[in-house]
């Protein structure tokens, strides 16, 4: 039986193989492998993608949101609001420049941060917030500017799973003070390697990324600050400023993927389907259902879906939980103090998400195949819990 992955890198591969090679090649033959030319007409087309006046590429986006707080000198004393639910670079980047990540609930509607929670945990030592656009689905970025501005907080995107997004017509990354964009190879744009990039409208954010990414000095060897090497390599640049010409199309593909998803699965009982944004455009990089016990279910909610993911693997279709365990309650933020229980909605995502297949080459027969195994496996697991 074949096997229908949650993302193939390979069959993208082959679509842009002759265009993708040639730019590897050339830049193998320039013997120019850091900075230079490239990286420069990558990080100019990735500004004007992002509809931003600068972009400093770096080597991941755990960098680029570790770069972008520490060019808002953000650092000891100072507390950044973020979400628990997201990938833990996201907070960890926090605690790298010495602040301390202060957790806010998610919504039940949307898997980001509860806007209507976010006020209350703004304190005397905040200084920023933090928001995830997760799973390539936009946040309220007007309300969220708007409260960010009456408490003066700098405001910083995590765009690392939705490069091309959009709220109210604006593109994530270009909203906040900066975003910060991933070019991990699972994420909407991938490099083959790791990744990532810093984007803004302010020339001294910029400046300041600049200097820090490159061991912080402006060239030679006078350095102003500790800084550190967090460069992109040529090779990457290169494949990254051919696979951009795709973004858009990818995307949009992904969008086609997910209705649909949205139309097999909206008569199928026992799962709640994702949100379709309904002031943003989303970007698609995760499907997440939520999958609910029936009433009488012996199991918790985890197991539950936990078998329901297994049954579905027996069957060849591969799917992801997307996270199983919310920040606050990681091991490594013990220290801070959370309790069980504190973020209902986070907690409860985690004992239900499921991410399933979902990449712009993926056929509507395996669609059609992955929800026929849904459907299956739905009705398996509940009649032996
Ligand atoms: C992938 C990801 C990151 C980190 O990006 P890397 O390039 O892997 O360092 C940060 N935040 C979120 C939400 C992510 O999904």
């Amino acid at each position: 039986m074949s096997t229908i992955p949650l993302l193939d890198l390979k069959r993208q591969y082959k679509t842009i193989r002759e265009e993708v090679n040639a730019a590897v090649l050339e830049v193998l033959a320039s013997g120019g492998y850091i900075g230079g030319p490239v990286l420069d007409k990558f990080e100019q087309a990735f500004a004007h993608y992002t509809t931003t006046t600068e972009c400093v590429a770096c080597h991941s986006g755990t960098d680029a949101l570790y770069l972008a707080l520490r060019a808002l000198n953000i650092g000891p004393g100072d507390e950044v609001i973020t979400t628990p639910f997201t990938f833990i670079a996201t907070a960890e980047a926090i605690s790298l420049v010495g602040a301390t990540p202060v957790f806010v609930d998610i919504s039940a509607q949307t898997f980001n941060l509860d806007l209507d929670q976010l006020p209350a945990a703004i304190t005397q030592r905040t200084r920023a917030i933090l928001p995830v656009h997760l799973f390539g689905q936009p946040l309220d970025m007007t309300r969220l500017m708007a409260i960010a501005k009456a408490h003066k907080l700098n405001v910083i995107e995590d765009c690392a799973q939705a490069v091309g997004a959009e709220w109210a017509g604006q593109k994530v990354g270009s909203i906040g003070d900066v975003g910060c964009f991933s070019f991990y190879p699972t994420k909407n744009l991938g490099g083959c390697g790791d990744g990532g990039a810093v984007t803004t409208n302010d020339p001294e954010i910029a400046a300041q990324v600049r200097l820090l990414r490159d061991h912080g000095r402006r060239g030679g060897y006078l350095h102003e600050q500790v800084g550190m090497n967090s460069r992109l390599d040529a090779l990457q640049a290169a494949i990254l400023q051919i696979k951009l010409r795709y973004a858009d199309t990818w995307n949009a593909q992904r969008c086609a993927v997910a209705s649909r998803y949205h139309q097999l699965l909206s008569p199928v009982k026992g799962i709640i389907l994702p949100p379709e944004s309904a002031g943003g455009k989303s970007v698609w990089n995760q499907y997440t259902i939520r999958i609910l016990p029936p009433t009488d279910a012996s199991l918790g909610y985890q197991s539950y879906r936990d078998q329901v993911r297994q049954q579905l693997q027996q069957k060849g279709i591969s799917s992801m939980i997307y996270y199983p365990l919310p920040l606050h309650l990681q091991p490594v933020y013990q220290s801070l103090g959370y309790q069980p229980g504190q973020f209902p909605v986070a907690e409860r995502a985690a004992k239900e998400v499921l991410s399933i297949p979902l990449f712009p080459e993926l056929l509507p027969v395996e669609q059609e195949q992955v929800v026929h195994g849904l459907k299956d496996c739905l009705v398996q697991a509940a009649s032996s819990s």
